[in-house]
């Protein structure tokens, strides 16, 4: 049997997407991760262990932390550092309302309120100063988002977190590999929260990853991954461990695994490789979009960071959105057989949220009108140049078209 190309390989029910339609994202899979997983499974050890120690120490070096603690998602990771933290009732805490769900629902999780800072709109990233505006005594921690994987403005949060004496736990579910200067995404806050979800810029199908300075914060973590017990199953059943153990708390089940652990492992030494990849795409997209500035505009980084990538969020211009609304502007991709998707429905917009907080629509009106006019289109390494052609190629063609008088 000749092997399958790593380029065939597509997730979910993915192979049956027709052969003229383009995926909004199809992860990379490369014969050498496969190979990582078959050993895995073979070794004998399925569960947290030592594969799971081996991707945390080499993931701290990467972000450059002094630790590193696997569990099962983004959510988890977030989940997790909040409780560690001691965040609980009585408490709030402040993110963006530009992210996905889980974002909100961690707060929740430990008790706490949610409390949304408005966007600033030309990085779409939380505004420091709408953070300022809803400080209040209770304010237990900041949860910014580096949304599309442009670092937030980590100065400005890390000062505000500073005078009030909170920490910051970031969701940078988009940044791995991101940076602002020489300070790496995953060395700045308090605790930092990954994501290996099959969308994400390198995934283990599902995962999550929180590095940190703290060894205190992270010998809690590994502690509450795993029921709150002392030591973990792989010291508890080898010949080095005793079936000896206690729980000190009543942690969670969010621990990772080792066959997980070899796709990440291996995926992670691509990692810079395929994030090269994806800022070929973007640049490519942006010169070629900058061109129609009176009805586009491009996702930029500020100076001196070094963005991950992981979404390209093109807005339509108000000029543009009103011949062509969003929704009609993605219809029409679609016809030309281009897959995108819209990151994110603003979560003050969400059933829930609105039900719990009494929100109506109108409190964020800066996410709101983010939201009304943006596409993120396809963007990942496995994309060939003539497919970033044809969807320059597309956007163009509908932009200029229902532009015209
Ligand atoms: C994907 C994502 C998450 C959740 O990640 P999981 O690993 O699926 O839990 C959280 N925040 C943002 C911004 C995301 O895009």
């Amino acid at each position: 049997m000749t092997p399958t190309p790593a380029s065939e390989y597509i997730s979910g029910s993915g192979q049956d997407v027709e052969a003229d339609f383009l995926p909004f994202h199809r992860p990379s899979v490369s014969e050498d991760d496969i190979d990582a997983v078959a050993a895995a499974l073979r070794s004998g050890w399925l569960t947290h262990g030592p594969l799971c120690r081996q991707f945390e120490s080499e993931f701290a070096e990467s972000v450059g932390a002094a630790r590193a603690v696997s569990v099962s998602s983004c959510t988890a990771a977030m989940h997790l550092s909040l409780v560690a933290l001691g965040i609980g009732p009585g408490d709030e805490v402040i993110t963006t309302p530009l992210t996905f769900s889980a974002t909100g629902q961690v707060i929740e999780h430990v008790g706490a309120k949610l409390v949304l800072a408005d966007i600033d709109p030309s990085s779409l990233q939380i505004d420091p100063k709408e953070i300022e505006r809803r400080l209040t005594p209770r304010t237990a921690a900041i949860l910014p988002v580096h949304y599309g994987g442009f670092p937030c403005e980590m100065s400005s949060i890390l000062e505000i977190a500073h005078s009030a004496s909170i920490p910051v736990v970031e969701d940078a579910a988009h940044a791995q590999g991101a940076a602002i200067g020489a300070n790496r995404i995953g060395s700045i806050g308090s605790a930092t929260a990954f994501s290996f979800y099959a969308t994400k810029n390198i995934t283990t199908g599902e995962g999550g990853m929180i590095s940190t300075d703290d060894h205190d914060l992270a010998d809690r973590l590994e502690s509450l991954r795993l029921h709150g017990m002392s030591k973990d199953a792989w010291l508890r059943y080898t010949r080095r461990g005793t079936w000896g153990y206690d729980v000190v708390e009543p942690g969670f089940k969010a621990n990772f695994t080792d066959f997980q652990a070899a796709l990440g492992l291996s995926q992670l030494k691509r990692e810079a490789e395929m994030r090269e990849r994806r800022t070929f795409i973007a640049e490519r997209y942006s010169s070629a979009f900058g061109e129609l500035f009176d009805l586009l505009e491009v996702p930029h980084a500020a100076e001196d960071v070094t963005p991950a990538w992981h979404l390209y969020p093109l807005r339509l211009k108000r000029r543009l959105a009103q011949s062509l609304p969003r929704d009609d502007f993605i219809k029409a991709l679609t016809v030309q057989g281009i897959g995108t998707s819209v990151h994110f429905i603003p979560i003050h917009l969400l059933s829930h949220f609105r039900r719990r907080y009494g929100y109506t629509g109108g409190e964020f009106p800066r996410a709101e009108d983010v939201f009304e006019r943006i596409i993120s289109l396809p963007l990942y390494p496995l994309m060939r140049d003539s497919d970033v052609e044809r969807v320059i190629e597309a956007v163009t063609t509908i932009a200029a078209a229902a532009s015209r008088p």
